[in-house]
């Protein structure tokens, strides 16, 4: 059975679309990975550890027969493949790759939570989550996700820099 997962990507560091791209051709070779979907990419500015240079954000729906495990032993390959250094944590980096939500799983385990805690806090997750999908509900707050944005209090910084449509290239459009 393929599970049904949406997965967020984020760089802040070098050449930050060219990471991305990177990741997205992974997820795209991957034989256990099916590729659906994915946003356009959002120019963000850092929350948390803000001494840094904005981010690159955008989220890609993708079919997995992967457990969520395994699902995460993969997606840390990747981070590691993009030249992912681990260390000052929500510091600078060239791939953050997070696991958001697979099927209705509810897990909380020491290495691994789903849904991600924070995402539902995140307006750079959450806008282009709803640009996949509107009509998502979710289930652990009871709400849609069209109400989780609107309760988001700080919804600024989040700008698309390159959109979807239009082309698979991810270099900005012309402005
Ligand atoms: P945040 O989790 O707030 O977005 P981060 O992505 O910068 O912060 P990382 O350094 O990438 O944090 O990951 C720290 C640990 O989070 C990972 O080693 C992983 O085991 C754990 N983790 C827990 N839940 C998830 C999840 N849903 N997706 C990815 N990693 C997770
Ligand atoms: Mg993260
Ligand atoms: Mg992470």
């Amino acid at each position: 059975m393929k599970h049904n997962v949406y997965l967020a990507l984020g760089s802040n560091i070098g050449d930050r679309s060219s990471y991305l791209e990177q990741a997205i051709n992974q997820l795209l070779n991957h034989d256990q990975i099916e590729f659906v979907s994915r946003s356009s990419i959002y120019e963000t500015e850092p929350v948390g550890y803000i001494d840094q240079q904005s981010f690159l954000n955008m989220v890609v729906n993708v079919k997995t027969t992967l457990s969520p495990e395994k699902l995460l032993e993969e997606v840390q390959k990747i981070e590691a493949e993009c030249g992912r250094i681990r260390d000052v944590r929500w510091g600078p980096r060239t791939l953050d790759l997070d696991i958001l939500l697979y099927d209705e799983e509810n897990m909380e385990m020491e290495n691994l939570c789903i849904p991600h805690p924070r995402m539902w806090e995140r307006a750079f997750v959450v806008v282009p989550l709803i640009e996949l999908n509107p009509k998502l509900f979710v289930a652990t707050l009871d709400k849609t996700i069209q109400e989780v944005y609107k309760e988001i209090p700080d919804k600024e910084g989040v700008e698309i820099w390159r959109p979807v449509i239009g082309g698979e290239g991810l270099e900005p459009s012309g402005n």
